[in-house]
């Protein structure tokens, strides 16, 4: 049996050579393996270091060394499609996801053929509370509109079989939210408890700003019922228009009433106005993405590719 290890490494110059040697000490007798590091666009000494590594280390290491940042999602992408073995983790640079639970992880696997994966979920958030309520927010909204189930909770830190693996490089799309990559192509998930350590050197690399695109990334990747908010608006504010012009016709034949004008036209102007601004700004966010996905540019490319195996 063979297992990937795959490390999208951003700006980790002190944590790569921590993650391998914890590796190598916990996997020694375990199986036959190999890690593959993404060094995506790091402009501190990753590159460097994971060289060094890859000279002196014991056991299988490739690096696939991006041309610039190209974002987590390009890093998972690259490592799933070099990766050689039949069961592939995903797992963080920064020694926040412990190597023992791939232990697990696989055991697990190993154990069970009814499963195709096992994703590891917190089960104690350790973020700040306004964080953790945008978080369940984009959670119920996305619950609610998509067909595609999302797990809270769930992170990045999974180990696949290779049928699961192949069927997510099948996925080909520039916009990768992989949460939804990873549902939506079905298979049977097991998650697993997991306790997330602190990050051993460095600072993360996700802003609210970030955070909140890629939710948003999410959201269109993987529903397109946002678009029907237009419909629906048009619908309901047609429909008041006709009862409200019956009124006003009333008004004036039967009571001789003269509408006042400034007060409601001015409301209606700017309310209708904002909402037509809106509906276009979220047709404007497919119609964006479609012209990138149309484009079918890479999803990364490699400056270089290297491997420690003759
Ligand atoms: N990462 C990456 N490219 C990026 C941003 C992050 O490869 O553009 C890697 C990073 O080096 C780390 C993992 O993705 O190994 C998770 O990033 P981070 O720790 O910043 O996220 P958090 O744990 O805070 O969610
Ligand atoms: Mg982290």
């Amino acid at each position: 049996m063979k297992l990937s290890l795959v490390i999208p490494c951003y700006n980790e110059e002190e944590n790569v050579l921590l993650i391998h040697d914890r590796i190598e000490s916990l996997f020694l007798d375990f199986c036959e393996y190999e890690m593959i590091f993404i060094n995506d666009g790091s402009n501190d000494k990753t590159l460097e270091n994971l060289k060094k590594i890859a000279k002196s280390s014991k056991c299988h290491v490739k690096i696939i060394d991006f041309s610039r940042n190209f974002g987590k999602e390009a890093a998972i992408y690259a490592g799933l499609k070099e990766a050689k073995g039949e069961f592939v983790s995903l797992i963080d640079a920064d020694m926040q996801q412990d190597p023992k639970y791939v232990l697990d992880m696989v055991s697990f696997l190993l154990d069970n053929p009814y499963y195709d994966s096992v994703a590891m979920y917190q089960e104690k958030r350790k973020e700040g509370r306004v964080l953790t309520f945008f978080k369940k927010t984009f959670y119920k909204l996305i619950n609610k509109i998509s067909d595609t189930k999302f797990t809270e909770n769930a992170s990045d830190f999974r180990t696949f079989r290779r049928s699961m693996v192949d069927s997510i490089l099948q996925m080909q799309e520039y916009y990768r939210f992989s949460k939804g990559i990873f549902s939506w192509i079905g298979f049977h998930t097991y998650y697993m408890p997991y306790r997330v350590l602190k990050r051993a050197t460095g600072s993360t690399k996700w802003s609210f700003r970030k955070l909140f695109k890629y939710a948003l990334d999410g959201i269109i990747s993987f529903t397109t019922a946002p678009l029907r908010i237009a419909t629906y608006t048009g619908l309901i504010s047609s429909f008041g228009s006709i009862i409200y012009i019956f009124v006003v016709i009333v008004q004036k034949l039967a009571f001789g009433i003269d509408v006042p004008g400034y007060a409601t036209v001015i409301t209606l102007i700017l309310f209708l106005g904002g909402i037509q601004l809106f509906a276009l700004g979220i047709i404007g966010e497919y119609i964006g993405r479609t012209y990138i996905e149309v484009k079918k540019r890479p999803i990364y490319i490699a400056r270089e590719i290297i491997s420690n195996e003759e």
